[in-house]
């Protein structure tokens, strides 16, 4: 990279690209500074998806999913997860997501009476090396009187990949001050199985490729049958992610998986739009709803 820089700026031009650093891509380019202005402005905005007990359709919680539209035209954070990340955006929006979730849920959980309801928050693999990644977790939780295990962090395997000991330092802290660390997109990444037993973990969410074909194809059947069945054995719960037909709900019930979240039950929508007393059972075809069901 050292070379393919020092090639591009030419003569009597300092390169401004170094080895370790990727030269910016067309995203970079374009999205970088109002993605930035964006940040900075709190215009970034938070969709919630339920995820659902697959038994009877009532709601476990919630994920807070970033939503960032320019002149309109949404972009997706697939997009725009990885730009912030190298503008060095990504833990100012993580504040932000951490501050509107607990700050939703809070709102949600007076309206229910209970402190049961969770909510999930995707934390960048770089935060979960941060040791100010607990003590912001627990601001947030105090600042919104929620239960601390009603905070779930959701990290991807890389989290686990890079610098191991410190990411195990902040998942034991994450750990002390109470919130639920969950693998998410599990079974997409590269980190060992090893790993995950090394540090405190409530649950798996299966990466929604396993789950996209279950219904159709016995191979993928099979091998969801088998990441559940592992789950299961590591005393974890079990999320399945990405489920978007009816047979894909009844069969991931049958084998175990005892949470799920697709479109089949809602996509992401604005906080105002949720009426956290929703049951899902009819988009689910469960066969017995029940719209309370204590937890723990
Ligand atoms: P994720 O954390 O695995 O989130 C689940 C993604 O699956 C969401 O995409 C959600 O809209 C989508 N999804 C849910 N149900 C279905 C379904 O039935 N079918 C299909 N095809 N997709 C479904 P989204 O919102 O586009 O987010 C993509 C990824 O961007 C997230 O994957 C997460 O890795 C990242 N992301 C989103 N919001 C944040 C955030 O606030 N902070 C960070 N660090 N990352 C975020
Ligand atoms: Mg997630
Ligand atoms: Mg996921
Ligand atoms: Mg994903």
């Amino acid at each position: 990279i050292a070379m393919y820089a020092a090639k591009r700026a030419g003569k009597g031009r300092l390169a401004r690209w170094h080895a370790g650093m990727t030269p910016p891509n067309a995203d970079d380019l374009r999205l970088r500074q109002p993605l930035t202005a964006a940040v900075t402005d709190r215009r970034i905005e938070f969709a919630y998806q339920p995820i659902v007990r697959l038994a009877d359709g009532s709601v476990l919680g919630y994920e807070a999913l970033a939503r960032w539209s320019v002149a309109g035209q949404p972009i997706s954070p697939a997009r725009f997860i990885p730009v912030a990340q190298r503008a060095g955006l990504l833990g100012q929006l993580t504040e932000q997501v951490l501050d509107d979730a607990t700050a939703q849920l809070s709102q949600w959980s007076r309206r229910l009476g209970h402190d049961r309801l969770r909510i999930g928050v995707n934390v960048p693999a770089m935060l979960m090396t941060d040791p100010a990644l607990p003590a912001l977790v627990a601001r947030v939780v105090d600042r919104n009187r929620l239960q601390p295990a009603q905070l779930v962090i959701e990290i991807t395997e890389d989290a686990l990949v890079e610098d191991f000991e410190a990411a195990r330092r902040v998942a034991l802290l994450l750990r002390d001050v109470g919130a639920r660390l969950c693998i998410d997109d599990f079974g997409k990444g590269y980190s060992s199985l090893v790993r995950l037993q090394q540090i405190p973990l409530q649950s798996l969410k299966i990466d929604k490729s396993f789950i996209q074909d279950i219904d159709r194809e016995p191979e993928a059947e099979r091998f969801a049958a088998a990441l559940i069945a592992l789950a299961g054995d590591l005393g974890l719960d079990v999320v399945a992610e990405g489920i978007e037909r009816a047979p894909q709900a009844a069969l991931l019930r049958r084998l175990g998986s005892t949470f799920g979240q697709g479109f089949l039950f809602a996509r992401p929508k604005f906080a105002g739009q949720i009426d956290p007393r929703t049951n899902y059972a009819d988009s689910g075809d469960c066969a017995a709803p029940r719209a309370e069901v204590p937890v723990d």
